[in-house]
């Protein structure tokens, strides 16, 4: 029952006496008998599009530190510090693939885009860390990233209920820490506000809450393994050697419902490129996948949408370039090479 538009910015909302009735994205209009307005960090953006100028957010950056599964030993269960006044503090906490992560810290930052690390927030990260974790060691970090918690002002906290003045609008807004814990909570509540407000909800006779999980390879004993390299090579055919990601896990991935298009997707759906090496041997070999399975084409695709591009040309394009002027040059001086490729 749910149509998903995927890489489609919502640029604007129509609103006609008090209520919002369509949303537009590039190329389509949607009518609209409500919104919600769960736009993490552009959720601000998203309610002046109806008019309202009730909040803005602000970003606040956490750094985090990820650590190889072969140090995911020295810790059984999440360690919180003694929270801070901006934050939980940096936690050092087993994932549930059996690495470690520790972080994050807390910065305001004036930019929607800035995702970056810096050295100075990585030692505060690496400092809190070892107060929890003496000796935690750093040569056993397999990579770093940020993210931005969606701080809403003046009321530093969740924004969940009808937009004032637009009570088809609903804002599900300011969902900083502890959002995801709370998420579950957060759509039982905006499913409340939304029949109040008189849309009819019933549930499908049909409806299937169990969502079977996708098969794990790596996870299977070695009977299961060898049943499904039986039935199909291509799961024997691993493609991330890290974390025994074989190419049919990968294809599955590709063809779900909703598909998945980029290095990213592929890695948070099967985990190829999340171990030691970060995909530096399985990249490319993913990127062949997705071209071949998905007809796009490899300078097209990306590590997470937008301009990331993996590739940038053929490398070997100069070369060749340079190979015909030598053949050239060749002719120039009589057959006698004078450049090498
Ligand atoms: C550093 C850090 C630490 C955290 N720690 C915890 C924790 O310990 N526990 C916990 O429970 N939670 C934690 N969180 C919070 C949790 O991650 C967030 O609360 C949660 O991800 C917010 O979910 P959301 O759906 O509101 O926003 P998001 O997950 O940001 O989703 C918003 C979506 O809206 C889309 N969007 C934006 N603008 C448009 C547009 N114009 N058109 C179409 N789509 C648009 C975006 O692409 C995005 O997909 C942490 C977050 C951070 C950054």
């Amino acid at each position: 029952g749910v149509e998903l538009l995927l890489s489609a910015p919502v640029t604007g909302i129509g609103v006609r006496r008090g209520r919002a009735f369509s949303v537009r994205c590039p190329g389509v209009v949607i009518d609209a008998r409500f919104v919600v307005n769960a736009a993490g960090i552009w959720a601000d953006d998203i309610e002046r599009m109806v008019g309202r100028d009730d909040f803005e957010i602000t970003p606040r950056r956490g750094e985090y530190y990820l650590f190889d599964k072969r140090v995911g030993h020295l810790v059984s269960r999440p360690l919180f510090p003694v929270p801070a006044e901006l934050s939980k503090g940096i936690v050092v906490t087993p994932t549930v693939d059996g690495n470690l992560i520790a972080g994050p810290n807390a910065l305001l930052v004036g930019d929607k885009g800035d995702l970056s690390t810096t050295a100075v927030g990585l030692a505060e990260v690496l400092e809190g860390a070892r107060r929890l974790v003496p000796g935690l060691p750093i040569r056993e970090s397999i990579t770093n990233f940020a993210g931005l918690r969606a701080v809403a002002a003046p009321i530093g906290d969740f924004i969940i209920g009808p937009s004032p003045g637009v009570p088809n609008f609903i804002n599900a807004a300011g969902i900083q820490s502890p959002g995801l814990t709370a998420a579950p909570a957060i759509a039982e509540a905006v499913r409340d506000i939304l029949a109040d407000a008189g849309l009819a909800l019933a549930e499908k006779p049909d409806f299937n809450s169990v969502r079977k999980r996708p098969t794990r390879f790596s996870e299977l004993g070695p009977e299961e393994q060898s049943a499904l390299i039986e039935s199909d090579p291509l799961w024997g055919h691993i493609i991330c050697r890290c974390e025994t990601v074989p190419e049919a896990e990968i294809i599955e991935a590709l063809h779900r419902p909703v598909s998945c298009t980029t290095l990213d997707g592929v890695k948070f759906r099967t985990r190829a490129g999340a171990g030691r090496c970060q995909g530096g041997f399985c990249g490319p070999r993913v990127v062949a996948i997705i071209h071949r399975e998905l007809g796009i084409s490899p300078e097209k695709v990306t590590k997470k949408g937008g301009a990331s591009f993996i590739l940038s040309g053929r490398t070997k394009d100069p070369l060749l370039e340079r190979a015909d002027e030598c053949v050239d040059e060749r002719e120039e001086v009589g057959g006698r090479a004078h450049c090498r490729v």
